[in-house]
């Protein structure tokens, strides 16, 4: 097993569009997606960590770091056991995590970033509006509420951008995150393909 996982790291707002790319990158083979919301939803609701995410992810806020990467971990390690992920086979598309300057410096040693897809848009309105429709179609209680959107933007604002600055800009893509899917994922795969073949 490499010592550390070689991974895209897909960084923006919420709203911005990192899930739908990252499920559309994750079908291409050699590449496995892995989102952090996924992983909290995916916890039995009434577990003492499955309560936790509730009450901060329904605050908008982030659950706490440490607690976060020892389950990514664990739940990475589950997804090497059972051969869904293979280290030596696929790229890790990380959506959702590292989310603040703490967890980066936190998976310092397990991870190799090797190119930062980071969505760009600056339209607040456009990525309000797609919570709105996601918290719909998905029942998402974090995407309802009007407040806890804007505190969700806040809490990126304060602790996630920061994370851009860990990493050297020279693997960090600006990409534009308005305009159709296909549109969004040409301009990243236009980015990745190249960094892959290098
Ligand atoms: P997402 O689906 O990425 O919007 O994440 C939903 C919620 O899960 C966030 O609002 C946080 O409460 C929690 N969460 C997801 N990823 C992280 C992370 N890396 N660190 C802390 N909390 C996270």
């Amino acid at each position: 097993m490499p010592t550390k996982y070689q991974s895209i790291l897909l960084i923006g707002p919420p709203g911005v569009g990192k899930g739908t790319q990252g499920k559309i990158l994750g079908s291409i083979p050699g590449f496995f997606h892995l989102a952090t919301g996924d992983m909290f939803r995916g916890l039995d609701k009434e577990s003492e960590i499955g309560l936790e995410f509730t009450r901060y992810s329904s605050q908008g806020l982030l659950v706490p770091d440490f607690l976060t990467v020892r389950l990514w971990q664990q739940h990475l390690e589950q997804l090497i056991a059972k051969d869904m992920y293979s280290p030596e086979r696929d790229v890790l598309l990380l959506d959702g995590i590292p989310r603040s300057e703490p967890q980066a410096e936190m998976m310092d040693d397990l991870i190799n970033p090797f190119m930062i897809i980071h969505l760009v848009c600056e339209d607040i309105d456009e990525m309000v509006r797609r919570m709105q429709r996601r918290a719909t179609e998905q029942g998402r209680p974090d995407d309802a509420d009007e407040s806890v959107i804007r505190k969700r933007f806040d809490v990126y604002r304060e602790q996630t951008a920061p994370v851009l600055a860990c990493y050297n800009d020279e693997i960090i893509a600006n990409i534009d995150a308005l305009g159709t899917q296909a549109e969004v994922l040409l301009r990243i795969l236009s980015k990745i393909v190249p960094a892959l073949s290098k």
